[in-house]
């Protein structure tokens, strides 16, 4: 039977929620525990698919095709034997059209459909089904407590205790213990505020993990389980941390882990977390620094690439160096030559995934600046398709574009498959696209690499699998023109025959690609793309 440990946070939001949930399950799998994750996000919007990466930060992409909470990175990220998928994040706009769509069925024979039972109800059923298969499923419910949208959320959270008992359900609570410098103290109060809320909605948390900057004494720790009624080894400090990484460590240290297994009555082996100690030994004693400059539209809020952060982290642990990220604004670098001076302090350039115009000629500008001077460059998805219609119309001399960006061009060497599939007289019927929901290739599909390219002797492998999240794709017609300028194709959709990665042979290190190889980095291990590419990036610091 599954047990459930739901997550909440209180006082302030950015806590690391999803951080400390996923080192739990960190150690859970460490302890032989079959652990799966799910994020409950109280918003209205059906999926984050649509949603502004500067408002929410990036969309994370499942195996399946999910497009989900960045939250979901890190759950993959932590654990090595779960993949999440469309059941691993529900949104309350999700849940509020499944339960408008069973009324429009009838399903609910006429009776008046109703946030308790029939929202709760719908949560309770999508929480249970997420962890059908697993010894124990982490629940985290976003927002703070005493949002309004998180009131049906909770309530499900509290129904679910009573109804499965204090052997199969834990509550798990963040706040935050601030340090208020003045008076050289750290304060219990908001911590006592905020579970003084979650009972005034019935819920009684188990466990409070009580985030500082400080240390917090043990005094205060006893007034904190004194005035919350939470037992004292329950209440786990959770000190600021120079790597996410160590968190596992911290709570072990705290014997999290052990209160938990009792309390479900798991028998399980001691954890071993010695590959974390070693992820955090090299991500805090590197050896050499790189720096790479990542051109891009969401340049203010770096969640917005969450996971290439993380793959570059990851590949700068593969190999004891610390990647220093200098994120350039796309905009303007077309027309601020100043910001030329940031490329050329550059080790490598990566351009990443991106919808929209707008920046497009100042990520190609980036991309000639690494072509011309044999800088390694990554692109990654739009970085690929830029890279294209950079070497189209530079070193081909067409004026190519995608028709993502204008629609009449005359060479669109980048297009919607249905556009140039009916310029071929191919297709039958014409994409959709005025539900923007939907409508892209998503998820993991499998390519074939071609033998003797630089990606297939990265992979080591001419068949993998990699996660995509794009409408557009190069267009088959212009391949051997390309190939003819020097533009190699290396990988092909298994599917399809879509062009999935492109490379130039006389430069050092130019491969770009149309997935996403950043969403199955790990930080035991790396990627092999990222791997090379950081490699890449030292070869060239090394070399001037
Ligand atoms: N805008 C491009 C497309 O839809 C690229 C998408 C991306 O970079 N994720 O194909």
């Amino acid at each position: 039977m599954t047990k459930f440990i739901f997550v909440t946070g209180g006082v302030v939001s950015s806590l690391g929620k999803g951080i400390t949930a996923a080192s739990l399950a960190a150690i859970l799998e460490a302890r032989g525990v079959s652990v799966t994750m799910t994020k409950m996000d109280p918003y209205i919007n059906v999926d984050p698919g649509t949603m502004s990466p500067f408002q929410h930060g990036e969309v994370f992409v499942t195996e399946d095709g999910a497009e989900t909470d960045l939250d979901l990175g890190y759950y993959e990220r932590f654990l090595r034997h779960s993949k999440m998928s469309k059941s691993n994040n529900f949104t309350s706009g999700r849940i509020y059209q499944n339960v408008l769509n069973k009324e429009r069925r009838g399903e609910y024979l006429g009776g008046t459909v109703q946030v308790i039972p029939h929202i709760t109800d719908e949560i309770k059923s999508k929480i249970i089904a997420s962890g059908v298969g697993y010894d124990v499923a982490i629940i985290e419910i976003g927002g703070t407590v005493g949002d309004i949208e998180s009131l049906p959320f909770m309530e499900a959270v509290r129904q679910m205790q009573v109804e499965l008992g204090r052997n199969r359900a834990m509550l798990m609570h963040l706040t935050l213990v601030p340090y208020i410098a003045s008076a050289g103290e750290t304060k219990t109060k908001p911590t006592q505020h905020s579970v003084k809320e979650l009972r005034s909605i019935g819920l009684q948390p188990d466990i409070l993990i009580c985030r500082s900057e400080h240390e917090i004494s043990l005094d205060n720790r006893r007034k904190i389980s004194l005035f919350t009624n939470v037992e004292e080894r329950a209440v786990i400090m959770c000190e600021d941390a120079k790597s996410i990484y160590q968190i596992p460590r911290t709570l072990y240290e705290q014997d999290l882990d052990d209160l938990i297994c009792e309390r479900f009555g798991l028998d399980v082996p001691e954890a071993d977390l010695s590959d974390w100690d070693k992820v955090v030994e090299a991500q805090l004693n590197p050896e050499s620094t790189v720096t790479v400059a990542m051109v891009g539209k969401y340049v203010e809020l770096p969640d917005a690439y969450k996971s290439i952060n993380e793959a570059l982290l990851h590949a700068g642990i593969t190999h004891k160096a610390a990647v220093k990220i200098d994120y350039i604004d796309a905009e303007r670098l077309e027309d601020d030559d100043s910001l030329l001076a940031r490329l050329n302090d550059a080790d490598a350039i990566l351009v990443p995934g991106g919808f929209g115009e707008r920046g497009t000629m100042g990520k190609m500008k980036a991309i000639t600046y690494a072509r011309e001077n044999k800088v390694p460059y990554l692109g990654i998805c739009l970085g690929m398709q830029l890279a294209v219609i950079e070497y189209a119309r530079n070193v081909l001399n067409i004026d190519a574009n995608s028709s993502e960006f204008d629609r009449k061009t005359a060479e669109p060497i980048i297009g919607l498959i249905t556009e140039w599939l009916d310029e071929r007289g191919e297709l039958q019927i014409r994409s959709d696209d005025s539900d923007l929901g939907g409508t892209m290739r998503l998820g993991a599909q499998q390519a074939e690499l071609v033998a003797g390219s630089k990606l297939a002797q990265i992979y080591g492998a001419t068949n993998i699998t990699e996660r995509h999240r794009h409408r557009y794709e190069m267009n088959n017609r212009y391949i051997e023109p390309l190939e003819q300028a020097g533009m190699t194709i290396s990988g092909y959709s298994a599917k399809q025959h879509l062009v999935e990665a492109v490379e130039l042979a006389d430069h050092p290190w130019f491969v770009a690609v149309q997935f996403h190889p950043e969403f199955t980095s790990s930080p035991r291990g790396g990627h092999p793309l990222f791997n090379s590419f950081v490699k890449a990036a030292k070869n060239y610091s090394a070399s001037r």
